[in-house]
């Protein structure tokens, strides 16, 4: 079929009653984490068409991190944005074609399966839906300016960065739990702040976190501010019972409230939990035929690089096997 280059294409401009306009992929990649990039690595080396739309940020949630430490190959640590254009450019040399835009809308009812972007229509004989997830924020107003300068999303990633000092885990569910009891592995101490005085988290991470003598609870309060020169140094939490202001020294604030995974462009289209995670059963496919998903648009347990990069691995020989029996 005939392409129109991207650049040549209006925003807004109707190419739905021209197919000889639409781009035609064996696999098209929505979403451009670790999970996206492995698996296009691996369709476009076993010869497949592969397209990926890479979303406003090409490269994700590590593209905002700072060093990756346990990412196995790399025994002096790599920074995010260093190993997310590794595996950019690793994909390049195999033949992905990468487009830098967001998808508006999917059509998973037909074959072929249609994408639409801001400015393109394209379509696939297969999707993978690898867009991630974003962790919740805490919606004040220095949390942007303090993210990656004491602010962490993820225990895992940064805790060792906070070697003796006095870190501050906001959340009352099992990631909050979780990444407390991990965390004091490192810190001088931990508090967990929570928004109520009752524990969403199960019963066997609260037991823990109770016996922990490293763990201080923190009930009803809410980060209302967060204080440093360039670096954190304290936050001002407030009591929703009292009112009152506390200000506590932190070297490290640790949000664990959640995430959202980002599927709001697949509602309707694919099922999804009741938080919107996508539901996968035989490890990457979705109840459509031909629609896959990997990474942490699925995964809320593991959530790590290296789990999703493996589960894009894995939906890539999924595609293909499902391609090749399609075609016998
Ligand atoms: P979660 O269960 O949704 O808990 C989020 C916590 O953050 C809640 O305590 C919530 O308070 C609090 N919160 C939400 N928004 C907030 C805000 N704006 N300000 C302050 N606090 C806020 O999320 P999660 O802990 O990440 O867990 C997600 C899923 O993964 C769950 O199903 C969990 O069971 C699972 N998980 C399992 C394991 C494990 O099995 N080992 C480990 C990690 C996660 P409220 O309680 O007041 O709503």
């Amino acid at each position: 079929m005939l392409h129109v280059p991207v650049g040549s294409r209006e925003k807004g401009d109707d190419f739905s009653s021209d197919d000889s306009l639409i781009e035609h992929f064996d696999v098209i990649i929505v979403g451009s984490g670790p999970a996206g990039y492995t698996a296009s690595i691996y369709t476009s080396r076993a010869k497949l068409k592969t397209l990926i739309i890479t979303g406003s940020l090409p490269g994700g949630q590590l593209m905002t991190t700072s060093e990756v430490e346990n990412y196995p190959g790399f025994p002096n640590g790599i920074f995010g944005p260093e190993l997310m254009i590794n595996m950019k450019q690793q994909s390049e040399r195999f033949g992905t074609t990468m487009i830098t835009d967001e998808v508006t809308k999917v059509d998973f009812k037909n074959m072929p399966f249609k994408i639409y972007t801001e400015s393109s229509i394209y379509t696939a004989e297969s999707v993978l839906i690898s867009t991630g997830a974003t962790p919740r924020k805490l919606g004040i107003e220095p949390e942007q300016a303090f993210s990656g300068r004491g602010i962490s999303y993820c225990a895992t990633c940064d805790g060792p960065f906070f070697k003796d000092q006095h870190i501050v885990v906001v959340g009352g569910g099992d990631t909050a739990l979780e990444e407390a009891n991990f965390l004091t592995k490192f810190g001088k101490s931990v508090k967990i702040i929570h928004r109520r005085d009752n524990l969403r988290a199960s019963k066997i991470l609260q037991e823990r976190a109770f016996e922990n003598p490293k763990i201080e609870f923190i009930w009803n309060s809410t980060v209302v501010d967060i204080k440093g020169d360039g670096k954190i140094s304290s936050i001002i939490i407030k009591n929703n019972k009292t009112g009152v202001e506390t200000k506590l020294n932190v070297g490290g604030l640790f949000v664990a409230i959640g995430h959202e995974p980002n599927t709001s462009i697949f509602k309707d289209q694919i099922d999804m939990d009741d938080r919107g995670y996508v539901i996968v059963k035989n490890h990457t496919n979705t109840n459509i035929d031909g629609v896959f998903a990997s990474g942490d648009v699925h995964d809320y347990r593991y959530r790590q690089a290296i789990t999703a990069a493996g589960f894009g691995c894995m939906a890539a020989l999924d595609i293909e096997k499902w391609l090749a029996e399609r075609k016998q």
